[in-house]
């Protein structure tokens, strides 16, 4: 027994232990109070995985296939970062390094490091391991997306009367590593950094 708040309506109530993937639901206003979610950790890792070996193409292929007066030219994430930073835009090249190539990685490797220390029911570092994981998910979809959105769109404009301008295998790579890390940070369930063993058979 536990007592919840529910997050929607403030009721507390006192809620059971749950069979795999039942769901209590609020009695005052029907949200969801506590799931017990099935693997939850096979599926993070799963998805961190996944994004992981999308995350290599999406930094290799171009991520912009360019045609300019007949001039055919390819652009990788880094491309962008090195031309922009010739350019003297330091500020946003550093900016798209960290957005796009460094929080991406490190977020995998924290989801990575949160699934492993779970799965052996490590007591230690609870609190900042709780911490890495409410950074991972306010910085999610953020840290990527509007700042990739928006280097495509300045191109766009710049170049869209002069240049065709087309997306690159890379692009779709690098939407999948964007979708793959929410879905794995989403089916991760951080109550589960507080459990002990034996509560979560
Ligand atoms: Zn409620």
């Amino acid at each position: 027994m536990t007592l919840v708040a529910c997050k929607i309506c403030g009721l507390v109530q006192r809620v059971g232990a749950l069979a795999p993937g039942a769901q209590a639901v609020c009695p005052r206003c029907g949200a969801v109070v506590v799931e017990h979610k099935v693997n939850t950790l096979g599926r993070t890792a799963a998805f961190s995985l996944a994004a992981l070996m999308f995350y290599l193409p999406a930094n290799i292929y171009p991520i912009l296939q360019m045609e300019l007066y007949g001039a055919h030219s390819e652009n990788t994430v880094l491309d962008g970062c090195v031309s922009l930073f010739q350019h003297g835009q330091r500020l946003v090249a550093v900016i798209v390094f960290l957005a796009s190539l460094l929080i991406p990685f490190l977020k995998l490797l924290g989801l990575f490091y949160l699934v492993i220390t779970t799965r052996f029911a490590s007591r230690r570092r609870r609190l900042e391991r709780t911490w890495i994981y409410r950074l991972i998910d306010v910085i999610g979809p953020w840290a990527m997306l509007d700042v990739f959105l928006l280097a495509i769109l300045v191109a766009l404009v710049k170049l869209g009367e002069l240049a065709t301008v087309r997306p690159g295998p890379g692009l779709f790579a690098f939407a999948a590593v964007v979708v793959l890390t929410i879905l794995a940070t989403t089916s991760f369930d951080p109550a589960q950094i507080w459990e002990t063993p034996d509560e979560r058979a």
